[in-house]
């Protein structure tokens, strides 16, 4: 059956925005959902950074790249793991993507592309990101989306949220049951049904259900990202994909009142800065050499630890001769007192000591354990192990930065946590964007895009970096562009 509106988008973020637009250029009736009262989604919280191999930004700085070797590299830092079909899609896509930004005004930051270490690095110059990061993306995309809107093209809905999916005796989907602004139900029929409702890394219930049990912790995604899109469709036998390649993200300090989210950010990067700390499990043992490069082999370590925990010791030798270890994101958060924002450097953090949960400080090892709840004997036995690799040279754990033992009290140990950015499970779809019941079925009229396909679609389970994002644009725009049909469109089509 033929509904009212030729495209119905649920979710007005990077995925839904671009779908919306192109639909609408295409002469689409176009109605958008968005259950919160603006369009960007995640947009307001995204690090923005975009993998694209083959622009003009590369061209510019000499860079040579091409989309096979985004591919080849995709494939290499996700082992394997992601979706073939669909990461050639997104590296193909992604030059004409980025510079359909660029020419809607997105603001490239000075100087990249550039190799980025947040994530498993590429070989050559690949990341785009803008100057105000995911911001500078919504400042591309609105524009042309409000145009749509102005010319009648696009009717945007806020404050809506989508509730249910209406199902076609044929097994299909023909339109969404919404919740309106004014809190009526309201049942709409379209003939392209698309999730664009991004992720569930806000939903601390189905988070570990998703995650393979792994918990929401010092989660930093939008607080819509609830996975609405994913729990509709599964209602009508979609097939998951990617809920045992969960990854945390290493590593993060969490807000002591809700551990779902993160306030404080420590450099645990060792291309930024090299570690002096040691790193602990609850069992008092080293999980990993704390300056590994590779932050995919941290990330994996990370899995190992219960709870995804552990603990950052030092002494107060260290405290005195490091470079800051903290970063702060909004530590004044924890500031109860009163007194106003605690600086994010070690003297302020000095203040958080014995105040907050999960930041330590005992005059010995072994009171630093009894307090935290480390196992005394495992935490004596690595730091006096660790302080003999200092003397020696020799880690055993095979780190080769070792500046300073760990023997002079006061000792301290931090709270960490593997966190939650992204979602990696997400909606089965095939190449042309179908959302899939078991058995390589489509489920007819209905289509995903962005987050709510899962990270780890195109990261297997790893994190490739830039491959989120920008992608997500890629195949909001395909599916707007190119993939849906709707009788008007055929019609253009044929003429
Ligand atoms: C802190 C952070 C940093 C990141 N950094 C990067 C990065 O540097 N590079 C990268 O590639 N990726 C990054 N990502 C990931 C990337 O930004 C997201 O995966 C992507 O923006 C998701 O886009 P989306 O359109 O799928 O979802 P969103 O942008 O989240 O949009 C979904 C929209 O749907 C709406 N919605 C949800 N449920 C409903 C409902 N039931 N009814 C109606 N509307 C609904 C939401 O309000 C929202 O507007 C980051 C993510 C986070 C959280």
């Amino acid at each position: 059956m033929t509904g009212t509106w030729d495209v119905i988008v649920c979710g007005g973020g990077s995925a839904g925005i671009p779908c919306a637009t192109f639909a609408a250029k295409r002469g689409a009736k176009v109605l958008v959902l968005e259950h919160s009262d603006r369009i960007g989604g995640t947009l307001y919280v995204s690090g923005g950074q975009m993998a694209a191999a083959g622009t003009k930004a590369q061209k510019e700085k000499g860079i040579e790249d091409s989309p096979d070797r985004h591919y080849q590299e995709v494939m290499r830092i996700s082992k394997g793991g992601a979706r073939a079909d669909l990461v050639r899609v997104a590296v193909d896509g992604a030059p004409q993507t980025f510079q359909w930004l660029l020419d809607s005004g997105f603001q490239l930051t000075p100087g990249h592309p550039i190799v980025t270490y947040g994530h498993e690095p590429y070989e050559v110059p690949r990341t785009h990101w803008g100057v105000e990061n995911g911001v500078s993306v919504l400042k591309a995309l609105k524009p042309g989306f409000d145009a749509e809107v102005a010319k009648g093209n696009i009717t945007l809905r806020l404050n809506t949220e989508v509730q249910g999916l209406i199902k076609t005796v044929q097994g299909g989907v023909d339109g969404v049951i919404v919740r309106n602004a004014d809190g009526r139900r309201e049942e709409i029929k379209g003939t392209n049904i698309v999730l664009t409702t991004g992720g569930y890394a806000s939903n601390k219930q189905l988070f570990p259900v998703l995650s393979g049990g792994y918990p929401l912790f010092g989660g930093l995604a939008n607080p819509q990202s609830q996975g609405t899109g994913i729990t509709l469709a599964m209602m009508q036998g979609a097939e998951l994909w990617g809920s045992d390649c969960y990854m945390p993200t290493f590593a993060g300090i969490t807000d002591p009142r809700d551990p779902t989210r993160q306030v404080i950010g420590t450099v645990t990067t060792p291309q930024f800065r090299q570690p002096w700390e040691i790193f602990v499990g609850v069992d008092g043992k080293r999980f990993i050499a704390e300056d590994t490069p590779s932050v995919d082999a941290r990330e994996h370590a990370l899995l190992s630890q219960p709870d995804l925990t552990f603990w950052v010791v030092y002494d107060e030798g260290i405290r005195k001769a490091a470079p800051s270890f903290f970063v702060d994101l909004n530590f004044h958060a924890l500031d109860d007192s009163g007194s106003g924002k605690i600086e994010g450097t070690n003297i302020g953090i000095m203040a958080a000591f014995d105040k907050i949960p999960g930041f330590v400080s005992a005059p010995t090892l072994a009171e630093l354990a009894k307090k935290t709840g480390i196992n005394s004997a495992g935490l004596e036995k690595t730091v006096a192990d660790y302080n003999k690799g200092v003397a020696s040279g020799t880690d055993s754990m095979g780190r080769k930065h070792l500046p300073k033992p760990v023997s002079e009290g006061p000792y301290y140990a931090v709270r960490h946590h593997g966190f939650a950015v992204v979602s990696f499970a997400g909606l089965a779809v095939n190449s042309k964007l179908q959302v899939m019941r078991p058995g390589a079925q489509p489920i007819p009229g209905l289509y995903a895009a962005g987050e709510v396909l899962g990270k780890s679609l195109l990261s297997g389970k790893s994190f490739v970096g830039g491959m989120s994002l920008l992608p997500t644009i890629t195949f909001g725009r395909l599916l707007g562009s190119q993939i849906l049909q709707w009788e008007g469109a055929k019609r253009a089509a044929a003429e």
